[in-house]
């Protein structure tokens, strides 16, 4: 047992009263059939108490192994807490590459995974919509092993599992042959090219990001990360939409150096270091940041950029930065883009609690009219209720959560909340 932490931001610490760091199985299945409550914690990137417990923690961070390659079903089997950078480095020396990856390689594979965490790219899901199979401690101790292929429906309801369903040993995750890709960014994009060009623009790369500080109606800048096919050379238009070819490497942030980033300026390099904004071996930030994000259904992206410009003297000086990405349509009960492709609006804050809750709730009225969700490992104050009406495999799920787990040992205040409470 050893000192309980905070999150990676550290704008939460958890208030478990024991935190463990098991290094085999048995020792997870012990400690869950001996526990009443308890949570799994992957690298703790989440802003809100998702991840925290009334009694233990237990942290996958000795679960970070590759277990196995299987290159007749093009999977790879790794354990929990292994983190994407390490993951993504090791498959491309195989061969290998994943679909997607988030904006930062840090986090482990099974909480990424467990909040639907994405990136960007029109026909590219979450990273969860990889997993085919998944090991997990169940609530009594035992070790129940579920897939794609057996399981059906019911395995869609547990890849976004929010940590409700038991502790995640395992998963095994659909790869593609390794790829190489180029970023370039464009700069100064007007809100109302949008209007005309959203679907163009977003399917214009394989990932495709929108930077804004809020403060006048342009982007700041257009990352696209461009998969490219063997040998093909690219000529790139210096305009895009009325936005111009950056002249060199660029932080989201302009005022910030360039140095943590990955490489831009159409250098050819393998996909997990273009796929991430910030290179694994450096820290992307120091944690002095918030994070809230919203998913809206693809259809109405620039309607909900409208709204969100409209709310500008709200949201600009609070702001350090806001991304847009779109995200595919996928299956799994608890994605936000369950059955519907979505836009993400994301908002990197200041540190300032105080400030940041007084301006979430005005983003969700103006959003609300979109159903924008909320990602569900950041912060936002929608009601429960409110959320539990935008997950039509909502009481699906809480049937799934009271099968696995009949006495709660995996419930938190943020389950009891926003799943089963009002
Ligand atoms: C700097 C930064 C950048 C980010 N970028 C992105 C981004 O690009 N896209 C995006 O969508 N999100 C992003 N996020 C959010 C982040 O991806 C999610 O919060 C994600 O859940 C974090 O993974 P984690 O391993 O830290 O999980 P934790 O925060 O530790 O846990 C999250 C949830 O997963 C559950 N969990 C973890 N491990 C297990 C396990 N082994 N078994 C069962 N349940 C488990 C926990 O119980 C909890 O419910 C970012 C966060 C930060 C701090």
């Amino acid at each position: 047992m050893i000192e309980n932490p905070s999150n990676w931001a550290g704008n939460y610490t958890y208030r478990a009263t024991q935190y463990y760091q098991p290094e085999t199985i048995e020792q997870i299945q012990e400690l869950v059939a001996h526990s009443s409550k308890l949570k799994a914690q992957g690298t703790r990137h989440s802003f809100n108490d998702i991840a925290d417990s009334p009694g233990d923690l237990i942290s996958l961070k000795h679960f970070d192994q590759i277990v196995a390659l299987d290159h007749e079903r093009r999977t790879v089997t790794v354990e929990a807490g292994l983190r994407y950078g390490q993951l993504a480095r090791w498959l491309h020396g195989e061969g290998y590459a994943l679909h997607n990856l988030a904006s930062l390689p840090h986090i482990s594979v099974a909480g990424a995974c467990a909040t639907a965490t994405h990136g960007s790219g029109d026909r590219h899901g979450n990273l969860a919509t990889a997993v085919s199979a998944m090991e997990m401690v169940t609530a009594d101790g035992d070790v129940v092993v579920l897939s794609r292929q057996q399981d059906g429906e019911q395995f869609e309801g547990t890849v976004v599992g929010l940590g409700g369903l038991g502790v995640v040993t395992k998963l095994t995750l659909d790869i593609l042959p390794t790829f190489e890709m180029r970023q370039d960014v464009y700069e100064n994009l007007p809100l109302a090219e949008l209007e005309d060009h959203c679907n163009e623009l977003f399917s214009s790369a394989y990932s495709v990001s929108l930077f804004t500080d809020w403060r006048n109606t342009t982007f700041n800048q257009v990352w696209l990360k461009r998969h490219v096919p063997d040998g093909t050379s690219l000529e790139l238009e210096p305009q895009l939409f009325g936005a111009t070819l950056a002249t060199s490497n660029l932080h989201p942030i302009a005022s910030l150096s360039a140095e943590n980033c990955t490489e831009q300026m159409g250098i050819y390099g393998p996909w997990h270091e273009r796929l991430p904004h910030f290179r694994m071996d450096f820290t992307p930030s120091s944690g002095e940041e918030l994070q809230s994000e919203y998913l809206v259904p693809r259809q109405h992206a620039f309607a909900a950029l409208l709204a969100i410009d409209q709310l500008r003297e709200h949201v600009a000086s609070l702001l350090q930065i806001s991304e847009v990405r779109s995200i595919a349509a996928d299956n799994l009960w608890m994605s936000p883009c369950y059955k519907q492709a979505c836009v993400s609006i994301h908002f990197t804050w200041k540190k300032d609690w105080p400030r940041v809750r007084k301006v979430l709730p005005i983003i969700e009225d103006q959003l609300a009219v979109f159903d924008a969700r909320p990602h569900w490992g950041k912060l936002f104050t929608m009601s429960p209720r409110r959320v539990q009406s935008l997950y039509e495999k909502l009481p699906d799920f809480q049937g799934l959560l009271q099968n696995y787990d009949p006495q709660g040992k995996f419930r938190n205040a943020f389950l009891d909340k926003y799943i089963f409470g009002m």
